[in-house]
């Protein structure tokens, strides 16, 4: 079947990176990006950094604009697939008809407040970032729910604003994410910040309504006039439901991107079975431009090869800009490439036994991220 009409689902960097990538590639038909959010496509990146701080506008978020022929459907959301007939239903009833279509819908954050709870803060989206931005002027404390990449980013955010900031996790912070010996120094930079660090193995409850702090499995109770779960994320694949496409933990894609003839997807969204029974997501940037652009190439050519992960992250924190090339978690100890570990300017490598490269990171480090890349086996 000839390709006329690509559809592509979704409105963040997965989504218009297939849309351009399909105009890249030659694809002259129509391109139609139908997103469920009202704001032109932005980037997440900056919400947790710069946005939150004042350093950098909403608008500053922004992603580069789309070629002027793709069609952008704004504040629609996709309610349903009927692969058989290629109809996109709408929210609201509508449908569109498709050739090709790429699933980008990510994945919207797991809250932790009870039905009708008020208060829960978390940072997704622009609004999540604004709403935390406007409260924070009022506020002295905060607590922040998940010591992940983003509940940290986010704490660090907050005490450089000055609130007081206690960060609380089942486990210690960045641990499972980046392994002990990177988590150790990363936390140490956010002790030296003044940000305190509580560990409940038996999680938290949120308490009040409005929520005004946490309970801990101990019985303590830990008051915060800003309460923010950063506590992982939910992929945005229940529209697909009774679709037939084959759903676990996402939407599941092949090695290159494929989901069902003439269904690509890509993004946070989606996930991959790493071993029989496993499926996982890479939820970061650098593997949605990657698998936004095999979403695209896939459809159009079915002997397009497959796509590489791309194991490339990094986050900003107490001071930090940590960039890291590899697959984490990393393990054991890295020995020091260039630059000085206590001065927090430095290059690092982890190797397996066979001395080979599995993970270059730097620290506050000047190096372009395709040189680490580069570096690792
Ligand atoms: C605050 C924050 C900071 C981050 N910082 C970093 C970082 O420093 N480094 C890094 O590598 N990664 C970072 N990430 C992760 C990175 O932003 C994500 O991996 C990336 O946004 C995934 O892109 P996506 O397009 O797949 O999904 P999303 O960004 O989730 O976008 C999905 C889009 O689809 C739309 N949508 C949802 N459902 C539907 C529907 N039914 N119909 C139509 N449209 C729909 C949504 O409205 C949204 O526009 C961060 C994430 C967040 C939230």
């Amino acid at each position: 079947m000839t390709l006329d009409h690509i559809v592509v689902a979704g409105g963040s960097i997965a989504a218009v990176t297939a849309a351009g990538a399909l105009r890249t590639a030659g694809f002259g038909g129509r391109v139609t990006l139908v997103s469920a959010e009202r704001a032109a496509p932005y980037s997440r990146v900056p919400l947790s950094k710069g946005v939150m701080i004042g350093t950098e506008t909403p608008e500053s978020a922004a992603l580069p604009a789309l070629p002027d022929d793709v069609e952008l459907m704004l504040g629609t959301a996709a309610a349903g697939l009927r692969v058989d007939r290629r109809e996109l239903i709408l929210a609201g009833g509508g449908v569109v008809d498709y050739d090709g279509l790429v699933i980008a819908t990510g994945a919207r954050a797991r809250r932790l407040a009870a039905p009708g709870q008020r208060g829960e803060l978390v940072v997704r989206t622009l609004a999540d970032a604004e709403a935390i931005a406007e409260r924070r002027a009022d506020a002295s404390s905060a607590v922040v729910v998940g010591g992940g990449f983003l509940g940290m980013e986010v704490a660090s955010t907050l005490r450089h604003h000055g609130l007081e900031v206690t960060v609380v996790d089942m486990e210690p912070p960045l641990r499972r994410l980046l392994g002990p010996w990177l988590a150790e120094y990363v936390t140490k930079a956010a002790l030296e910040h003044g940000v305190r660090l509580v560990i409940s193995e038996g999680g938290v409850v949120l308490e009040g309504d409005p929520i005004s702090g946490v309970r801990l499995g101990n019985g303590e109770f830990i008051a915060g006039d800003l309460v923010v779960s950063a506590v992982g994320d939910i992929p945005n694949a229940e529209w697909l439901e009774g679709s037939g496409l084959r759903l676990a933990n996402g939407v599941v894609v092949d090695e290159r991107c494929r989901v069902a003839p003439a269904i690509t997807g890509a993004g946070d969204v989606v996930s991959r079975e790493v071993s029989p029974g496993v499926f996982r997501r890479t939820p970061h940037w650098s593997n949605a431009v990657a698998q936004g652009r095999a979403a695209a190439t896939s459809l159009l050519d079915d002997g397009a090869s497959p796509y590489v992960p791309d194991h490339y992250f990094w986050t900003e924190q107490y001071g930090l800009d940590v960039k890291i090339a590899g697959e984490p978690p990393l393990v054991g100890e890295p020995d020091v490439l260039a630059g000085d570990l206590d001065g927090r300017e430095v290059l690092l490598r982890w190797s397996n036994t066979d001395d080979a490269t599995t993970a270059v990171v730097s620290i506050n480090y000047r190096m372009p991220a395709a040189r680490l890349r580069k570096m690792v086996a």
